[in-house]
């Protein structure tokens, strides 16, 4: 038996301990109405490889903005947003036994740009690199909010700068220039206000770091509740360490199953990255002919992407840099008459079809376990999905590639599509 014939045996295994008893069913009056691929020319489209969550010396972070630049740029990522804190001054690691003073960063100039320090990364040529154009890629101007539950904005200049406030960071009670209050809604309020798209952060960091406050299911559930699809278009989903994946995955499943298909939630891949030479392996691909700006917040409205997490870390300061292959999304492929969504990858040894989580109830303490929700469950494995079918669809799917190499595991994972029925 071949490698391909023994996953093929493995795949029916696992598809069919899977389903419930009695899954032979007649077909179910299942309309697709959500396919975030919808009008992509998969022969036209180039893979566009996206780090939209990373962190220079502007805040947090422990390089120069043209060295992370660069070495994204050399690892083959083409569109890129830096993300610094909304809260940092820069240089915030640039002190006794961490960063050398001959380091820091000598940027922003005078005179100071505008909302500093909460201002955004942006323009590059500000802080002392080519511009996005000269590079040959796409600069978002984005933003990490870090008050409270950290949102990255993009495509806007919206930060907030609470140091009269005197409070500790996160959730210290901070209030305006007028004493009032500021929540997580006011912020995405205030992001939509300047045109900006919002994306919630890694849920799933430990509760008991100093900075970071886990939230309910229903403050999740709330938050996309309160803001419309048009500024608040996802949260993070690959994020976190690989041991709190079920946390995030767990989240984002709980989320498609309360939402889809009238309001979906996209997840994104981000890397988060602080060190260049010891960075998670997490993206999001665009399929677009020319990425512009624009049509990549389009895409990020759209669901138009994948994104994709590797357990294996990596190091951008090597020449070349050595990521990983992850599975590839070639195409999709829907038949609407037959009732069908066909996915052609590459570098991937099995497709896994993923639906509504067995229980909307949290199993666990959301502040102390790290899968506190069931997360979705597997509804069929192979490359084609017979959505009328197939026993165990909800109102969404979303599709998971998945490959194993030297011992490490790689995943894609597709935008979720969205379902009505009858
Ligand atoms: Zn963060
Ligand atoms: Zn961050």
């Amino acid at each position: 038996m071949n490698r391909r014939e023994a996953l093929g045996h493995l795949s029916a295994g696992i598809a069919l301990s899977l389903l419930p008893s009695g899954s032979l069913l007649a077909a179910e009056p299942r309309t697709l109405v959500v396919n975030p691929y919808t009008g992509i020319d998969w022969e036209r489209v180039g893979h566009h490889r996206a780090s939209l969550h990373m962190h220079t010396l502007q805040s947090d972070g422990y390089q120069m903005v043209d060295e992370v630049v660069g070495s994204y740029r050399r690892a083959g990522y083409s569109i890129l947003a830096l993300t610094d804190h909304d809260c940092f001054q820069p240089n915030l690691h640039v002190r006794p036994k961490e960063l050398p003073a001959e380091k820091a960063s000598p940027y922003p100039k005078e005179p100071r740009p505008k909302g500093y320090p909460a201002n955004p990364t942006w323009p590059w040529t500000d802080y002392g690199t080519a511009s996005p154009a000269e590079h040959g890629m796409v600069g978002i101007q984005a933003n990490e909010l870090t008050y409270r539950h950290h949102i990255n904005s993009f495509f806007c200049d919206y930060g907030v700068w609470y140091h009269k406030t005197g409070k500790e960071a996160p959730y210290g009670g901070i209030v305006d220039a007028n004493g009032k209050e500021v929540w997580e809604d006011d912020q995405i309020a205030g992001v939509r206000a300047c045109n900006g798209l919002a994306v919630l952060n890694h849920p799933g960091v430990e509760d008991k770091r100093p900075w970071w406050v886990r939230q309910s299911l229903d403050w999740y559930v709330e938050r996309f509740r309160n803001h419309p699809a048009e500024c608040l278009v996802g949260m993070e989903v690959t994020n976190c360490a690989p041991q709190r994946r079920q946390y995030d995955e767990g989240l984002w499943d709980q989320l498609l199953a309360r939402f889809m298909p009238h309001r979906p939630v996209w997840g994104f891949g981000t890397d988060d990255m602080h060190h260049l030479d010891k960075a998670r392996q997490s993206f999001t691909t665009f399929f677009l002919e020319n990425p512009t700006t624009d049509k990549v917040r389009q895409a990020m409205l759209a669901g138009a992407f994948s994104f994709s997490v590797s357990t294996r870390n990596v190091n951008f300061q090597e020449d070349p840099v050595k990521l990983d292959q992850m599975p590839v999304l070639k195409s999709v492929t829907v038949d609407e008459a037959k009732g069908t969504i066909a996915l052609a990858a590459a570098d991937c040894d099995e497709v896994r079809w993923i639906s509504a989580p067995a229980s909307l109830e949290p199993t666990a303490d959301y502040k102390t376990s790290d899968s506190p929700w069931p997360c979705g469950q597997v509804v069929q494995v192979g490359d084609t999905l017979d959505y009328r079918q197939t026993a165990g669809i909800g109102t969404y799917v979303r599709a998971e590639l998945i490959r194993e190499s030297d011992g490490h595991t790689h995943r894609t994972f597709t935008s979720p599509f969205g379902f009505a029925t009858a």
